[in-house]
């Protein structure tokens, strides 16, 4: 007899799921990146988010790393809809920024989404002809050298870097 591997009890013969268990805890999923996806798109309004995430997980077999994981997935679709118009407006990026914060969301749970918000940012800013809040931090080789009042703003590693010269060449001949 076979255990159900989310709820424990008996599945039956070489079974290890109840279709119940699994499209209920599918569903919970589901639910968090809708959740999360709306408040960063929109603002929470109010909503105690990490509460309700977990009210939304509890009886649905849904793990604290996997409520991370699913709220982490939200907030990205929420990004890429904001940024479908390459633009980031500042109740946008305040949405966004908050719901992140209110679920601990940093950096290394959202990786390249976070990034994408910060270039965005800085991009956003410049055009307003504001200085970038943006407080890039580098780790390892920075190949500039910055004189007194610049700053980096941003860096693509790996990236290839041309020089514009121009070429002249001389012809003629001399006698
Ligand atoms: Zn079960």
């Amino acid at each position: 007899m076979g255990q159900c591997r989310l709820c424990g009890e008996k599945a039956g013969l070489l079974k290890s799921l109840h279709s119940d268990c699994a499209s209920r805890h599918d569903t919970a999923i589901e639910d968090i990146q809708l959740t999360v996806a709306t408040a960063a798109i929109s603002r929470g309004h109010g909503v105690n988010l990490p509460v309700r995430l977990q009210q939304i997980a509890e009886g649905s077999f849904v793990t604290d790393l996997q409520i991370d994981s699913a709220a982490a997935e939200g907030w990205t679709i929420a990004l890429k809809r904001v940024l479908d118009d390459h633009l980031l407006a500042p109740e946008e990026d305040r949405a966004l920024a908050e719901t992140a914060d209110q679920l601990d969301l940093d950096q290394s749970k959202l990786g390249d989404g976070w990034t994408r918000l910060m270039l965005a940012r800085t991009l956003r800013e410049i055009g307003d002809g504001h200085y970038p809040s943006v407080n890039l931090k580098v780790d390892g080789y920075v190949p500039f050298n910055f004189q007194k009042n610049e700053r980096l703003l941003w860096l693509f590693p790996d990236t290839d870097y041309y020089k514009q010269t121009t070429k002249r060449s001389y012809s003629g001949s001399s006698t």
